[in-house]
């Protein structure tokens, strides 16, 4: 594997919110996370954690509030503008079914970045291969297992140098045996400087990868803090029953 840097941006929400038509999913969320730092959001099924990440990207915009990118607001930016700086991971790795794994990962930098497609795929073989696939370029997504599939994803959004990683569950579709490797890349990421938010079920991960654990409930963020604090010493009774159920 080629050892890349990596140079995350800081981010911060303030007083985001968000709804579906007329029901309010985030209330005035604010949260800070500094460059080159992970943050695990953990929390119920329902609490908001997608949602935080599509107002993130504005995949869904904000009702009000504001994201801060580098320290800058991006809410007047283009939607599209600001995915090239945010790269996303979803449970799902929605990869071209018939497209090999280097065209997967070139075919962003090439489209939607304009490179020259020998310059695309020259980065998309070099995403590739620092996630560990370097050998299976060729390969279709089919021929992948579901861990591989997730880290050509991984690489996709990597290809485009994205200053944030947004995880969304991206280990839960996979067979318990293929789940270790992607934690381990995301590990990797993290400790070579990507800002990352993660929400995440794995528990092992986010005590040991992050720097800071947000618990998210009812579309609110009830607790942050670090995985100790969190973890061993949970303050609301709203945490203390969510950790009973899943540890
Ligand atoms: P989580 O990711 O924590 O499970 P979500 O962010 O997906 O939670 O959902 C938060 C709330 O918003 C839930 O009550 C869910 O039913 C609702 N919701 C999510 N997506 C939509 C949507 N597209 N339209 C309407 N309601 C939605
Ligand atoms: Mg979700």
């Amino acid at each position: 594997m080629t050892e890349a840097s990596w140079k995350g941006a800081s981010l911060e929400l303030r007083n985001l919110s968000l709804a579906y038509g007329p029901i309010e999913v985030l209330r005035r969320v604010s949260l800070t996370v500094a460059p080159g730092t992970t943050t695990c959001i953990i929390g119920p099924s329902g609490s908001g954690k997608s949602t935080l990440l599509r107002g993130i990207n504005r995949l869904h915009e904000p009702q009000s509030g504001d994201v801060l990118l580098a320290g800058r607001s991006v809410l007047r930016d283009k939607p599209d503008a600001l995915r090239l700086r945010i790269g996303m991971v979803f449970q799902h790795f929605n990869l071209f079914p018939d497209h090999s794994a280097l065209e997967n990962v070139a075919l962003a930098p090439w489209k939607v970045k304009g490179l020259p497609k020998s310059q695309a795929m020259a980065i998309a073989r070099q995403r590739l291969d620092e996630v560990g696939l370097g050998q299976r370029a060729d390969h279709h997504p089919r021929d992948l297992s579901g861990g591989q599939q997730q880290r050509v994803a991984i690489a996709r959004a990597l290809a485009m140098d994205p200053e944030v990683m947004l995880f969304d569950e991206a280990t839960s579709a996979l067979d318990p045996e293929l789940v270790k490797g992607v934690l381990t890349l995301m590990a990797d990421l993290c400790r070579r400087g990507m800002t990352m938010v993660v929400v995440t079920h794995e528990m092992g991960f986010a005590r040991k990868v992050a720097d800071q654990v947000v618990f998210m409930d009812e579309g609110e963020i009830i607790e942050a803090g670090s995985p100790a604090a969190l973890f061993d010493n949970p303050q609301s009774p709203r945490l203390q029953r969510f950790l009973s159920e899943v540890l």
